[in-house]
């Protein structure tokens, strides 16, 4: 006799999906997190979600098909596409949507005019529509809950829409803003993972914490069941249809990370919950791998003096900084190379460059230099404008002597900075097309006009500079699925009773950022399709 009929492992956001959609289906769930907190990257996400002619979408009355979602997909292909695993997420996204919109674990909205991120492509939407906000959550809805999702200390009680990112203004009421801190009311991932737990423990699934899976259990070639400890004693959990794993991704596995990812990636953004548990599990059961070489990659800057609570360095994405005037990247030969303002998935293909002259990667490490003019009006990283900068921010009083600090030649920095302050003047960067793509301009400073939202002269001091590394937000391959978010063996089979979803396997877009919530997206359609393709199995 089974404990229950599906065992759910990874409380993020894919396997709370998975959870709520076999219950929904008729199964009895448990849901099983290895740490003592719920949510997982999701949780410090944006928790943008992108899905191809989704309700709100349809509600506000834009147009969108499926069919324009695989167009716009297969003309960004490099050959990482199976069309079964897209096309399931173009059919079920918009189902999958609006479950849990209607059961209470979502509560989303438009980001008005969030573009797609590869404009030339057909099928992309210049309008946005695609890419979907959450609206506020206040925590004390989860009672004693409130206080177990990761990183909940840092409060976020904003919603994208209303920063600059987002599309708005970045200023909310003072008297708003202390109301929402006093009701404890979150945004971004932070509300996005709080309503999913929310619907789940409304319909009696309590994570189960603290547990480390060591082995899938198997009965006569199915899997049934989990092993290994919970708070350090042995603990055991068998389940009728089987297991889903939402384990996240693998980026903190030092090990599988240089076995398997195409170039150097030392600073993920994610927190460190993402060790490639769950594909070690799948592994073990034979499962086919695929998309291992890509992540959802990101540029990253670390901040020194806030590390993860176990102590891991903690990096955060770059986007604004290098987006914004008054900055560009240079690299060890203090030149530029590449526009900094592209979108983060895309960029990493400048850092992967390889020179086999020199048999090295020549654009790592990289830094972003800044002046004063910059320091007044834009953030770097945690530092809003207006706040000192911080000591890990290097600085000096002219760019040679910038140059001389970070170790670059001095001369080319000069030339490197005033050919490109020529192209400010300009309007026009003839080298990198800076400031010539809509993605550009929404992450720009919109309050300027045509390419100046991007490109600004660098010559105001003291100069600045931080270092830039190559992080993700996550890795994006693993086990193989079918369209039914079944893993599949070497020999192309379902492996009985074994499911996934979210980073834990290949990712039915392949390595393809979309647009904004381009990985939450496929990660709820598949949790949404594994939680009922696994309550079904044994109805
Ligand atoms: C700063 C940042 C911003 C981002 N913003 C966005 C965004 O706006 N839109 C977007 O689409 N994506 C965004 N992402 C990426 C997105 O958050 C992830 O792709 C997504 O959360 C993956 O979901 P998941 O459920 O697969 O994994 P996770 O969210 O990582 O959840 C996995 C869960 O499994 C648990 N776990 C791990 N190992 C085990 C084990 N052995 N047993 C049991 N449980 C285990 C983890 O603790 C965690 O709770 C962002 C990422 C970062 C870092």
């Amino acid at each position: 006799m089974s404990d229950v009929d599906l065992i759910v492992l990874g409380c993020g956001p894919a396997g709370m999906t998975a959870a709520l959609a076999a219950h929904e289906a008729g199964a009895k769930v448990a849901i099983v997190e290895r740490f003592d907190r719920i949510g997982g990257t999701g949780a410090i996400s944006g928790g943008v979600i992108w899905v191809a002619d989704n309700p709100r979408q349809r509600a506000a009355g834009m147009s969108d098909s499926r069919d324009e979602a695989l167009a716009y997909f297969r003309a960004l292909d490099h050959g990482d596409l199976v069309d079964e695993t897209l096309e399931a997420f173009a059919d079920m996204g918009p189902e999958a949507l609006a479950f849990l919109e209607d059961a209470g674990a979502l509560k989303v909205a438009l980001l008005d005019g969030y573009p797609d991120y590869y404009l030339d492509r057909p099928g992309a939407k210049p309008e946005g529509g695609r890419a979907l906000d959450h609206d506020l959550f206040a925590l004390g809805e989860l009672g004693e809950w409130a206080g177990r999702i990761t990183a909940i200390e840092e409060p976020k009680p904003m919603m994208l829409r209303e920063t600059p990112l987002g599309g708005g203004t970045g200023v909310v009421a003072p008297e708003e803003l202390q109301r929402r801190m006093a009701n404890n009311e979150r945004g971004f991932g932070q509300a996005m993972v709080a309503r999913l737990l929310k619907a789940c423990l409304d319909r009696g699934i309590e994570p189960t914490c603290n547990v480390e899976t060591k082995r899938l259990l198997r009965e006569n070639g199915r899997v049934t069941g989990i092993e290994g400890t919970r708070d350090g004693e042995p603990y055991a959990l068998t389940a009728r249809s089987g297991v889903i794993i939402t384990t996240g991704g693998f980026e903190w596995d030092v090990d599988k990370r240089q076995t398997y990812l195409r170039g150097p990636m030392d600073a993920p953004a994610s927190p460190p919950t993402a060790r490639g548990d769950g594909l070690s599990l799948m592994m073990e059961s034979g499962a086919k791998l695929g998309n291992m070489t890509q992540g959802w990659w990101a540029p990253t800057l670390v901040i020194p003096d806030t590390p993860w609570p176990s102590g891991e360095e903690r990096a955060v994405p770059v986007l604004i900084e290098r987006t914004v005037p008054h900055s560009l990247m240079v690299n060890r030969a203090a030149k530029r190379f590449c526009n900094e303002a592209a979108n983060y998935s895309a960029l990493a293909g400048a850092f992967h460059q390889f020179d086999p002259q020199t048999y090295d990667y020549p654009n790592l490490p990289a830094w972003l230099v800044f002046d004063e003019d910059y320091v007044e009006r834009y953030p770097i990283g945690p530092r809003l404008p207006g706040q000192p900068v911080p000591d890990w921010v290097v600085r000096a009083d002219t760019l040679p002597r910038l140059a001389g600090k970070l170790g670059l030649a001095g001369d080319a920095l000069m030339q490197t900075v005033s050919r490109f302050n020529a192209h400010c003047d300009a309007g026009h960067d003839p080298d990198f097309h800076r400031g010539t793509s809509a993605y550009d301009h929404f992450y720009g400073d919109r309050s300027r006009q045509g390419t100046a939202v991007t490109l600004g002269r660098i010559e105001r001091a003291p100069f600045y500079a931080v270092e830039i590394r190559m992080g993700l937000l996550g890795t994006n391959g693993g086990a193989r699925t079918d369209g039914q978010a079944r893993i599949l063996g070497h020999d192309g089979q379902a492996i009985p009773g074994l499911y996934g979803a979210g980073n834990a396997i290949a990712c039915p877009t392949g390595g393809i950022y979309a647009g904004a919530g381009g990985t939450l997206g496929p990660a709820l359609t598949f949790g949404y399709i594994a939680g009922r393709t696994a309550a079904r199995a044994n109805l």
